[in-house]
């Protein structure tokens, strides 16, 4: 019903006492980012760049890779663009990188741990991103995936600013992560946190079975304590923390997430005018206020269910 009434998004996400949140758009293949601009996304959140060559059987050239990436760049011109670095492995196996012997593929050598095992292919797609950003006017960001330690936050940043690439940071989808958040967020310059893996890991289910849907939902109070988590380590360290998981796209919990203190959402470009519509429905305050009665609840249904009696918008 929202969708009848709301049916445009002005470019700028914000609440109705004027707090700004900026609305980012998720990107898969490049031909989605001229349509994300065009729908008022004020930049793109999350660019899964493994979506690019999900069926190769060899790596990606250089070359090949900057044609892919100045693409989104340049429908985004001026604006801040996130460039996730491969995300290969479970879920997402590419084929000339992933080892598909593993037991336990979302438990095993994914994201992050597949580039530290093969540092040529991530240095080619930092030496990448680093020239498609020189050619481009685009402000570019650049993440990696499935981040669980310290360590390998310090060895990731290094590699990036090492290529040039100053503004470096990690995704937040291993509860690890989300819980060392402060000692993190000292060595990156922002998180963003991937609200499917962290329920996925948060709550033990596969979250690719819908026979587990009730459990994966980051309705989950344990859930919502570990994006809390992470955004205290956001605050105490003076970086910017957003999510780019499915949450984002829900309006009622994106709502939460504001007030549990994240600076920016980004989700699939047809959720942009819902999220925008009930983002400007209350103000900061009441996110804050929403975002306890939430991390409070003792279910994920409590949790949404208390949420939304507030937002009349949403009926
Ligand atoms: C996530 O895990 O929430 C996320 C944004 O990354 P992906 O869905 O690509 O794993
Ligand atoms: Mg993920």
């Amino acid at each position: 019903e929202l969708a009848a009434r709301v049916r445009t998004f002005d470019g700028t996400g914000r609440t109705s006492d004027g707090h700004l949140v900026p609305l980012l758009a998720n990107i898969g293949k490049p031909a989605g980012a001229q349509a994300a601009a065009d729908a008022g996304a004020e930049g793109v959140g999350l660019f899964r760049t493994e979506f690019c060559f999900l069926d190769r059987a060899q790596a990606p050239t250089i070359d090949e890779q900057v044609e892919q990436y100045r693409q989104v760049l340049a429908a985004f011109a001026g604006k801040k663009v996130v460039v996730r670095t491969l995300d290969a492995g479970a879920d997402k196996p590419l084929p000339f990188l992933t080892n598909t012997d593993e037991p336990n593929p979302a438990l095993g050598v994914r994201g992050l741990r597949t580039s530290t095992r093969n540092p040529e292919i991530l240095d080619d797609q930092l030496t990448a991103i680093a020239r498609a950003a020189e050619a481009e006017s685009a402000d570019v960001w650049v993440m990696a995936p499935m981040v669980s330690t310290v360590a390998e936050t310090e060895e990731f940043v290094g590699r990036c600013h090492a290529h040039g690439l100053m503004t470096a940071g990690v995704m937040v989808e291993v509860p690890s992560a989300a819980l060392q958040s402060g000692p993190i967020l000292a060595r990156a310059q922002f998180a963003s946190i991937g609200t499917n893996d962290l329920t996925q890991y948060a709550m033990a289910a596969d979250r690719l079975l819908g026979d587990l849907a009730v459990l994966s939902t980051s309705w989950q109070p344990a859930v919502l304590q570990l994006i809390a988590a992470t955004c205290r380590g956001g605050a105490q360290q003076g970086r910017p923390v957003g999510v780019c998981g499915e949450a984002a796209a829900d309006p009622a919990l994106a709502v939460v997430l504001v007030g549990l203190g994240v600076a920016t959402l980004s989700m699939s470009t047809p959720a942009l005018p819902d999220v925008a519509a009930v983002l400007a429905s209350v103000s900061a305050d009441e996110c804050r206020q929403l975002a306890e009665l939430a991390l409070t609840a003792e279910s994920a249904d409590g949790a949404r269910a208390a949420v939304r009696a507030h937002l009349p918008v949403l009926d």
